[in-house]
């Protein structure tokens, strides 16, 4: 045991022994220790040589070895010497990790080389052992220094190794090390210049060239050299001028065609990367299209498609492309919505002062100055607009650090005199319940109020004849399964009886129009002559009434006669008319094929490889109402000219693909994301393809398994009247076609993004309809709520009224609902008036349907006649707004009213003409305070398109005050106890997905504001996915409406949980046993860890999948060219590169 230990010790002192000899001799160097010096450093190499205890005794702390080592090395002037030390560091750092070359560096290494190599190189020739020493030593600490570049270029290096490498091409001995040296300075990009200047790029063209086994290390290097260097735009310029393009295209065929067992491909690879980085510049993307550079790389792409373990090669290839790609323009005369309306008044400096104030003939499509600039951003600093996506884009930032601004404002806008308008909408608390209130519902619904402009007639036809007259026939012999006493379909023909002009209609909600299915349709049909005239012909309506109690085919074709459009829709699209069944099927979320957006990105390449495949023939244009309808069909029919319906131009691509272009929100030049639209004419077991070409997000929740919504008409009147989740190879991705920085919030060279879907359609001539989200228009809404009044029973207080009429002339309605009292003994009255007010709201984003699938839950529980409905209507007077913002829903908007302003930025001071809905429910919410009925709880319903599960956002002044300092003020925390009632009784429902903080950026959202001025502490909103849930009962699935009813309802059974924490009369004093009720809550969520991700959402809750093309970004110019400076011979100019990146240089070896 004791032996070796002595042994060890003994070597191990042996060489401190010499170490120190050494110290002694080279402080006082006389001539004649030159032999001895020489002696003393081969005895230390070779005892490192041999024995690992030795080396890690130099290196270890406190001995000095290393300072004694390179103090020697400055010092000497001996060449053996010299050498021998170069050995003994060579040996040292060849292993143990970075750590010693870690301390090699911090002990001043890196410059006493530095400067050895230039001092040696004064008089040539060089000695070449020398040089080949310290290169082999460079090439190990270069990527240990951060500084290295910075010091290699002071001490004048850098050409020392160039001209070391120009010198011995076939010299590969000494040339491998110094390119690797080379190739450590030209990651700094001053460097590069420099380099680039003094003819580094030629240089590299002499070793890179065709295929050849020999020396692929050596080429290896010289092309990640390359690549370094070219990263510049200085160099990259130089490069092209050169005409070294083309010839990096050819070397890059010539390895494609001869590695055919790939096993270079990493060469292959750094090939790739060298045009890679030369097309950053402008010029270099010419020089790569006119060399034909997109056919190539298409073509050997295609080639490397079936080899997995060529991934690289394509994934590389396509980024090129993609860069090359030429930008396109949309196909759009402007990017302003087809359609406008006038406005009361514009305020100066709004959106639409914005978008309407710019000289005529202006261009907003694409940005004038850099047509093909395509000086990409970093599309991460994607700014996003919506109320649940800012999270991710200013994190920390974005919290409200002012505590001023978190506390609760006390002042009334509005004077109280002002506010006794909204008396009219809280009669129940005056109201005096005579007798016969209670053997009779309270009938209290205004008549519809009928707008004038609505005494046009009404015709409501479907489609632009999807069934052509020559289709017509077949369609029931080919299509339809063969039924006995089936009725004709006839999809096209159907109008109902007119509205009599000039003639009020007061029995209109009553007696419904009878459904008359003639085919002889007169003028009024936008649609022109396509009727045939007379041909009778009866449809069939699926028959769901017992399915579908709030829905009723003819009650709704009268709601749409009462609901104004600004483009004056007469056409009513089947699924509202049908109305929509939940699918009784479970609709998993869709699993990502690997490769899909590959392909697809391919297939777009393809147009610019084989233009003549590419058919570009407009099919639908709401910009040319004369496009012309081809009947020849060859082309799909598309259609979206009814509520709520927003595709603004059809392009056939190809045969059996489409690009699509979405209109924007009205008075606004973008917003595209909500998608409804009809499509006939297709043929059945064709796979089409459509491509939504104008998205402005930067991920969507179609990466991550959601699909597109499609109700077919052929199903629905087989009996399935059903919206299905469908679509294959979906994906969204940056696609090629620029976007004006008009729409980009001011930035140039953005692009928009492609959500792509494929489709086969099951049946002939079928007319089908495509949605983003399962639909929900207006007049669906005004149907439900007439049907909901239908089931008051003399236990429920219902009452509509209409809060305001909005900028088109649509009312707002406003329910309130409650129990009747008991009596109208005064112990009744004074109960009923006592209950506590809980204020709803949803719909104010009109592309977010699912919160009006959530706020039907919650009303048709309300009106439900469980009893615990009953005794919940006996807890609360429920305020609800169910669509806050109608124009919006109606028009096809996705996030904005007509003023094109999203209203949910308009709380704090709502204008009464432009904000009519916001400005009145802020109204009532104002009275409600004024008159001590302060709600309990406020809700407003939302929709969530980048998250799963359903979750809540509610306000707390201490947990936004400890996301960036702690706090140690008191607060009621009852605003965690609904949410956290909802995780518990709620399957979609995720607690973990909640926060209470509030950002500065939705300070005049409606939750923040109600809580802040009107003083309700549980002021929520609640979002809804898109998508679906990934925990939970619902784990796994995309959500249906079956479970965001539920969800409704739920949220209902949660607040009559809640009344068991609340008592009604002290709404602001919690009692103790909340309290502890409150504290558990709080416990178990660890709130006041500030990383915990439950108090605050910032991340991208997806993990990136699987395919590393990135589905945003292609274009990555990391260095403008115009903004590089000339940066030879600056040495004081500070590092641009932080030499950082050499630590992720890989090594060769
Ligand atoms: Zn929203």
């Amino acid at each position: 045991m004791n032996k070796p230990k002595m042994a060890t010790e003994k070597s191990a002192s042996r060489v401190l022994m010499l170490l120190s000899q050494l110290e002694r001799l080279i402080e006082e160097p006389r001539v004649s220790d030159n032999e001895a010096i020489r002696q003393i450093t081969g005895k230390i190499l070779h005892l490192i040589q041999t024995q690992e205890k030795t080396r890690k005794e130099v290196v270890s702390k406190g001995s000095g070895g290393m300072e004694i080592i390179l103090s020697s090395l400055e010092n000497t002037q001996d060449l053996q010497t010299t050498l021998n030390i170069l050995s003994i560091l060579n040996e040292l750092l060849t292993v143990g990790g970075g750590r010693r070359t870690g301390v090699f560096v911090s002990k001043g290494g890196t410059a006493i080389l530095l400067q050895l190599l230039v001092s040696s190189s004064k008089d040539p020739p060089a000695n070449e052992e020398l040089m080949l020493q310290i290169h082999s030593l460079l090439v190990k600490v270069g990527p240990k220094d951060r500084k290295f570049g910075v010091k290699a270029r002071l001490n004048g290096a850098l050409n020392v190794t160039l001209n070391l490498v120009k010198h011995n091409l076939q010299n590969h001995k000494l040339l491998l090390p110094c390119l690797q040296v080379l190739r450590v300075y030209s990651s700094n990009l001053v460097n590069a210049v420099s380099l680039g200047k003094s003819g580094a790029l030629e240089s590299m063209f002499e070793i890179i060239g065709p295929f050849s086994k020999k020396s692929t290390t050596l080429l290896k290097v010289a092309l990640d050299t390359l690549a370094a260097l070219l990263k510049s735009g200085m160099n990259a310029r130089r490069a092209v001028d050169r005409g070294y393009l083309p010839t990096l295209l050819a070397i890059y065929q010539d390895w494609h065609r001869n590695d055919t067992r790939h096993r270079h491909m990493v060469i292959r690879k750094s090939i790739l990367g060298c045009i890679k980085n030369l097309t950053n510049i402008k010029l270099g993307r010419k020089a790569f299209i006119d060399a034909n550079g997109m056919r190539i790389l298409y073509n050997t792409s295609t080639e490397c498609l079936s080899v997995r373990t060529l991934d690289p090669l394509v994934n590389t290839s396509s980024l090129i492309m993609r860069k090359c790609f030429p930008k396109n323009r949309l196909p759009l005369p402007t990017i302003k919505s087809v359609f406008h309306h006038p406005l009361p008044h514009i305020p100066a400096g709004g959106p639409v002062a914005q978008l309407y104030n710019q000289p005529p003939g202006v261009d907003d499509v694409v940005d004038e100055s850099d047509e093909n600039e395509a000086t990409e951003g970093d599309t991460e600093n994607d700014t996003e607009y919506d109320e649940d996506d800012t999270g991710h884009k200013s994190q920390n930032d974005d919290i409200e650090t002012d505590i001023n601004k978190l506390r609760p404002i006390q002042v009334n806008t509005r004077p109280f005199d002002e506010l006794r308008v909204y008396e009219y909408f809280c009669r129940e608390f005056t109201e005096n319940f005579e007798d016969d209130d209670f053997e009779r519902p309270t009938s209290v619904i205004p008549p519809l109020s009928i707008n004038s402009e609505l005494h046009r007639p009404i015709i409501i036809p479907t489609t632009t004849s999807p069934l052509g007259p020559q289709n017509r026939h077949p369609l029931r012999e080919d299509v339809l399964p063969p039924k006995p006493d089936e009725s004709p379909l006839d999809l096209d023909s159907i109008s109902i009886s007119k509205r009599p002009e000039g003639k009020s209609d007061p029995d209109l909600v009553c007696s419904l129009g009878r459904l008359v299915l003639d085919g002889g349709v007169n003028g009024g049909s936008v649609d022109g002559p396509q009727e045939e005239g007379g041909e009778q012909a009866v449809l069939e309506v699926p028959d769901t009434a017992a399915l579908l109690p709030l829905h009723d085919p003819d009650l709704y074709l009268e709601m749409v006669k009462s609901t104004c459009s600004v483009p004056a829709y007469t056409e009513v699209a089947y699924p509202d008319y049908f109305g929509h069944v939940a699918l009784n099927l479970r609709e998993p979320i869709l699993e990502r094929v690997y490769g899909v957006q590959r392909t697809k990105i391919f297939q777009d390449i393809e147009r610019l490889i084989h233009p003549s495949d590419i058919h570009d023939k407009v099919v639908y244009d709401l910009d040319n109402e004369s496009c012309p309808v081809i009947e020849n069909g060859e082309s799909l029919k598309f259609n979206s000219k009814f509520e709520s319906g927003n595709l603004r131009k059809a392009i056939q691509v190809r045969k059996f693909e489409y690009d699509l272009i979405l209109n924007s929100d009205i008075n606004s030049n973008h917003y595209h994301q909500w998608f409804y639209f009809e499509v006939g004419n297709m043929r059945p077991g064709v796979r089409y393809r459509f491509n939504i070409i104008n998205c402005e997000k930067s991920n969507s929740q179609f990466n991550y398994g959601m699909q597109v919504l499609m109700y077919s008409v052929q199903d629905a009147i087989n009996g399935n009247p059903h919206w299905v989740r469908t679509g294959s190879d979906i994906c969204y991705y940056k696609n090629h076609f620029s976007r004006s920085s008009i729409a980009a919030g001011g930035q140039k060279g953005k692009s928009y993004f492609t959500l792509t879907f494929t489709v086969t359609f099951q049946h002939k001539d079928d007319v089908c309809y495509f949605a983003y989200h399962y639909p929900y228009t207006y007049s669906m809404l005004m149907m439900h709520l007439q049907k909901l009044s239908d089931l008051r029973t003399a236990q429920i207080y219902y009452r509509q009224d209409d809060l305001c009429k909005t900028l088109g002339g649509n009312g707002c309605p406003l329910l309130t609902i409650t129990a009747m009292p008991e009596s109208s003994s005064d112990d009744h009255i004074s109960q009923f008036r006592s209950r506590p007010v809980v204020f709803l709201s949803a719909r104010v984003h009109p592309g977010e349907t699912n919160s009006s699938w959530v706020m039907k839950g919650s009303l048709e529980f309300l009106m439900s006649c469980s009893p615990q409905a009953q005794s919940l209507r006996e807890s609360y007077i429920f305020k609800i707004i169910p669509m806050l913002n109608p124009d919006g829903v109606i028009n096809g908007n996705h996030r904005c009213s007509l003023s094109g302003e999203d209203l949910n930025r308009q709380w704090q001071s709502p204008n009464a003409e432009l904000h009519p809905t916001i400005y009145h429910a802020k109204g009532l919410l104002q009275y409600l305070r004024a008159t001590g009925r302060t709600p309990l709880v406020f809700c407003d319903y939302h929709g969530h398109s980048r998250k799963k599960n359903v979750f809540m956002y509610g306000c707390s002044i201490k947990e936004t005050v400890w996301q960036t300092s702690t706090c140690d003020l008191h607060e009621d925390l009852g605003y965690r106890t609904l949410p956290k009632l909802l995780s518990q009784m709620a399957p979609a429902f995720s607690l973990s997905s909640c926060s209470f903080v509030v950002e500065r950026s939705k300070e005049s959202t409606a939750r923040v504001v109600v809580w802040r001025e009107i003083g309700v502490q549980r002021s929520y909103t609640m979002e809804s996915t898109l998508c679906g849930c990934d925990q939970g009962k619902y784990k796994g699935l995309q959500i249906g409406t079956s479970e965001l009813e539920e969800m409704g309802g739920q949220f209902c059974l949660a607040l009559l949980r809640l009344r068991r924490f609340t008592t009604p009369l002290e709404l602001h004093n919690h009692n103790s046993h909340l309290l502890d009720m409150d504290n558990d809550l709080i416990d178990t969520r660890n709130i006041p860890n500030i990383t915990s991700p439950t108090t605050y959402v910032l991340e991208e809750d997806e993990p990136a999948f699987l395919e590393e093309v990135d589905y945003s970004a292609e274009s990555n110019d990391e260095n403008d060219p115009d903004l590089e400076p000339d940066l030879q011979d600056n040495h004081a100019f500070p590092d641009p590169h932080s030499d950082s990146e050499l630590s992720r240089q890989d090594s060769l070896n």
